[in-house]
């Protein structure tokens, strides 16, 4: 594999070099559409979003499409959180294994869960052909890929018991035929499944803030939330939402806040581990080496609880992303990022020890404490959190599916209703002090498991 390219097809180092840019590469691609920062937040509205991402954005155009009166209140810009940082996997499943999942909600319902994740890529795909959005979503499938032969094993076991149980068909790759799939050795072979997508998420992100202000919901970015408290006005129930803009009277509330979470709303910022996660694309690279790297153009991902993620971008960079530092994004955290990254690439790649690492950034992930999404009312507020690095398309289909709650359907959602358990005995106020001991304890799982 590594000897078919000559070095004139590897990036040079000859060419001018850009320095570094502790920025996100997705932001490059992106025009956002613009908002009236000197618009004065309405007095009443139907529904409050608070938060511009997936979740908030989703659901802000499907209440409006609905007839409500929306206002979305963003404390930085819209798509500033996860939504516009990540790697813009669209993956089927979910966080934990298929036998995790059943032995935790049994057949039934996990059956409905998969099916969900399944409907959660189709719904980003319908609101992307609905509305044109111009973010380069393609299904090029996915490929998980195993770091022990014990992983590779399990591939075969889950491969039977999702054929099986969900009707949902992955193919096991044996290493000897894995140079199809990956230009790396170092894997003990890979499981594919074909109806993953990629995307740009910041187009994505944009392109549904755009449709949902089509639809006549107003965004309004830099209003943070500071407090949510329950108003009555003329008899109605409602909320009252003070925000650096002002305050807002609301019927109802939705937060999609992921690992944003603040103490506006303290009861579901006890529930969320907010955890960072962290980025690096190189240069452009030349064709016939990004078509080595990833022949089929796959979102890859390895079998480790401290993964690597990876994928090309449209212009041929390799984006590679990992849980370099547990603590969200600081200055330090994507410095330090950087370094650990790139020396995780070239260990994947040692076809990339020349290119040129041109963009890190870092963002913050939401993890439920039973790494599940959830979904539903909490304090008489709507909310959806919870995706565990797996959100692009389920942050979508949330925002829809509870947005479609409000609006007094009875939408299919198996994520409504189960247990949601806060830290073990409470001890938990929002503020993830045990972050490195989670570190040091998944580092050491990847060792023995
Ligand atoms: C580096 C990285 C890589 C990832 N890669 C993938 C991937 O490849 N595939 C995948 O499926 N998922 C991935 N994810 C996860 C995915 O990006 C998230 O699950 C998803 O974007 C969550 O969307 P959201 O709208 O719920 O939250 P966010 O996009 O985080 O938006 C929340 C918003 O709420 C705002 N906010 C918070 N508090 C307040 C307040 N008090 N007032 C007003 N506004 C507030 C924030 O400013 C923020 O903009 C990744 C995440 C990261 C960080």
């Amino acid at each position: 594999m590594l000897g078919r390219f000559d070095s004139a097809e590897r990036p040079s180092r000859k060419s001018a070099p850009m320095p570094l840019q502790e920025h996100n590469y997705w932001l490059t691609t992106t025009e956002f559409p613009a908002t009236d920062a000197s618009r004065p937040l309405p007095e009443t509205i139907d529904v409050a979003v608070v938060g511009a991402g997936f979740t908030g954005l989703s659901a802000a155009r499907t209440l409006a499409k609905r007839g409500a009166r929306v206002a979305v209140l963003e404390s930085e810009t819209i798509g500033w959180g996860a939504s516009s940082r990540n790697g813009g996997m669209v993956l089927t499943g979910m966080k934990l294994g298929i036998n995790k999942l059943i032995s935790m909600y049994g057949r039934e319902l996990t059956r409905r869960m998969y099916a969900a994740s399944l409907a959660s890529m189709d719904c980003v795909e319908q609101i992307v052909g609905e509305e044109a959005i111009d973010c380069d979503f393609a299904r090029s499938g996915h490929l998980e890929v195993a770091c022990k032969q014990k992983h590779f094993d399990d591939y075969e076991r889950q491969s039977e018991i999702i054929e099986v149980e969900f009707n949902h068909k992955l193919r096991v790759v044996k290493k000897s035929e894995l140079s199809v799939e990956i230009g790396s050795t170092i894997y003990y072979g890979g499981m594919v499944d074909e109806t993953s997508a990629g995307c740009n998420p910041a187009r994505y992100v944009a392109g549904l803030a755009r449709s949902a202000m089509k639809a006549g919901a107003e965004i309004f970015e830099h209003a943070r939330v500071e407090s949510v408290q329950r108003e009555s006005r003329q008899g109605e129930p409602g909320w009252s939402l003070r925000t650096s803009r002002g305050t807002v009277w609301a019927h109802e509330v939705f937060i999609g806040t992921s690992g944003y979470t603040s103490a506006a709303t303290p009861a579901l910022q006890r529930k969320i581990i907010p955890i960072g996660s962290f980025i690096i694309t190189t240069e452009v690279l030349p064709p016939a080496l990004a078509h080595e790297l990833s022949p089929r153009n796959r979102m890859i991902y390895d079998s480790k609880n401290y993964l690597y993620y990876y994928r090309l971008t449209p212009d041929r960079r390799m984006l590679f992303g990992g849980r370099a530092a547990f603590f969200p994004e600081n200055d330090q955290t994507v410095r330090r990022s950087a370094d650990i990254l790139r020396r995780g690439m070239v260990s994947v790649y040692p076809q990339l020890a020349d290119a040129r690492v041109e963009y890190v950034w870092g963002g913050t992930l939401d993890f439920a404490f039973d790494i599940m999404p959830h979904a539903g009312q909490m304090d008489g507020m709507y909310y959806a959190v919870g995706y565990a690095g797996h959100g692009v398309a389920m942050a979508t289909y949330q925002g829809q599916r509870i947005a479609e709650l409000m609006a007094g359907d009875k939408p299919e959602n198996p994520f409504v209703g189960i247990p949601f358990p806060g830290a073990p005995l409470g001890l938990y106020n929002g503020k993830p002090w045990f972050l490195p001991l989670a570190g040091a304890w998944y580092k050491f799982l990847d060792w023995v498991s």
